[in-house]
């Protein structure tokens, strides 16, 4: 059986922050409801492609899906077991914000098998998060992480930003401190990054924002310090105890299949990657085409077998058009990648994480080594500093890391 990821958007937020460029905004229960039928119908139709297929990992992403009602998460994760081959040890994770559940809640999402919670915190400043449009502050915050650990869960993640208006190195540095004492299984960091037509971008001349030089101070802080208190950085952005990195996000990063439920989500399997409508509207028709398809697809093999089991095992991907039954379900962005296209990815994505590229799996999986595609770039950065090999492994140098965007572009054809 092959692995694989599933991604499941909730596209709903108490009100959107002020940097936010997600697709994400508030809805009344009774959107939220009639989101969930339809994303229910969606997993339903979509599970017989992957009958050969085990799950390894679910991410409930938004959004912010812990404002759905305990109910509502439960309905989604039973409608996954019922539809897909769930492996025993999946890492489950939901994304909340602080103050959006309760003590029933995260107790009920433990009852469901949800086994890591994200926590977006951004920053332990009260005023930093006042003033990027958050809804919750620093002690809301507490009472949360409070609230998961007595629930029960021991995988935790918060988020962190760094960049944001009014920041220091010292309040950066507390926030760093106070997150790291209090013992998260794992720390995201990012660095905020100003969205066109958000509200943070159109009044930014009334805000003082860390300058190039304090970002990096900031960035090369979160590192050391977290390294320091005992986390790892195992991707650019991404920090963990040992043993508690992030399997679904890894799952991105080495390329392996993932499909994205509901509005907007992505997927990726086999090499064809695809989105799903932005807009509601267009999203329920596309739902509609996809129910109209499986019946057509599952018409012969419901007619002989009557035993679930049987009906996923005949059920998958293999010798049929994928790409074009995804175009004519109206899923948007289609697209089979190129050999070549698989090459940049696998070098730009793989190198993000700190262990870097495994360069024999290049050469099994494409049939030529990554020295004879990519050798005037390997050896330009080897000497340059920027990335070093280890038996066989290619990573970013720490050099590499700072400018790993450059990096990264340079192995595009
Ligand atoms: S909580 Fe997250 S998704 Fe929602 S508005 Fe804020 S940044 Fe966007």
């Amino acid at each position: 059986m092959r692995n694989l990821s599933i991604y499941i958007h909730i596209p709903f937020c108490v009100r959107k922050c002020f940097y936010c460029d997600f697709l994400s905004g508030p809805a009344c229960d009774g959107e939220m409801e009639s989101y969930v039928n339809l994303l229910l119908r969606e997993i339903e139709k979509q599970s017989i492609f992957y009958g050969d297929h085990r799950v390894v990992s679910i991410f409930l992403g938004g959004g912010t899906p812990s404002l759905l009602p305990a109910w509502e998460t439960g309905r989604i994760l039973e409608r996954v077991r019922e539809d897909f081959a769930l492996a025993e040890n999946a890492e489950i994770t939901i994304e909340c914000n602080p103050g959006t559940v309760t003590a029933e809640k995260l107790e009920n999402y433990i009852t469901y098998g949800i086994n890591r919670l994200s926590i977006g915190l951004q920053s332990t400043d009260d005023g930093e998060l006042a003033r990027i449009g958050r809804i919750h502050d620093y002690a809301s915050f507490l009472e949360t992480y409070r609230l998961a650990r007595e629930a029960g869960f021991r995988n935790i993640n918060i988020d962190l930003m760094a960049g944001l208006p009014g920041q220091s190195l010292a309040s950066y540095r507390k926030t760093l401190e106070r997150v790291a004492a209090l013992s998260p299984e794992h720390i995201s960091a990012y660095s905020l990054i100003l969205e066109e037509e958000t509200p943070l971008y159109v009044n930014r001349e009334s805000y003082t924002f860390p300058n190039e030089e304090e970002d990096r101070e900031m960035y090369e802080l979160t590192g050391r310090y977290l390294g320091e208190a005992g986390f790892q950085r195992y991707e650019i952005s991404n920090y963990a105890r040992e043993g508690w990195e992030c399997r679904h996000n890894k799952v991105y990063w080495r390329r392996g299949d993932y499909v994205g439920f509901g509005l907007g989500a992505s997927s990726m399997v086999q090499n064809v990657r695809w989105k799903n409508p932005e807009e509601h509207a267009a999203y329920a028709a596309c739902v509609e085409k996809m129910e109209a398809d499986a019946l057509k697809r599952m018409a012969d093999i419901t007619e002989t077998e009557t035993d679930r089991a049987a009906r996923m095992e005949k059920s998958s991907l293999q010798g049929m058009d994928f790409a074009e039954m995804l175009r004519q379900t109206d899923r948007r962005e289609v697209q089979e990648l190129t050999l070549q296209e698989q090459m940049e990815e696998f070098m730009f994505l793989g190198l993000r994480l700190t262990e870097g590229v495994d360069l024999q799996e290049f050469q099994r999986y494409f049939g030529k080594t990554a020295e004879e595609i990519y050798g005037k770039q390997i050896s330009s950065f080897t000497e340059q500093g920027l990335l070093e090999q280890e038996g066989r492994r290619l990573r970013l140098t720490p050099r590499g890391v700072d400018v790993s965007n450059a990096v990264f572009a340079a192995f595009l054809f």
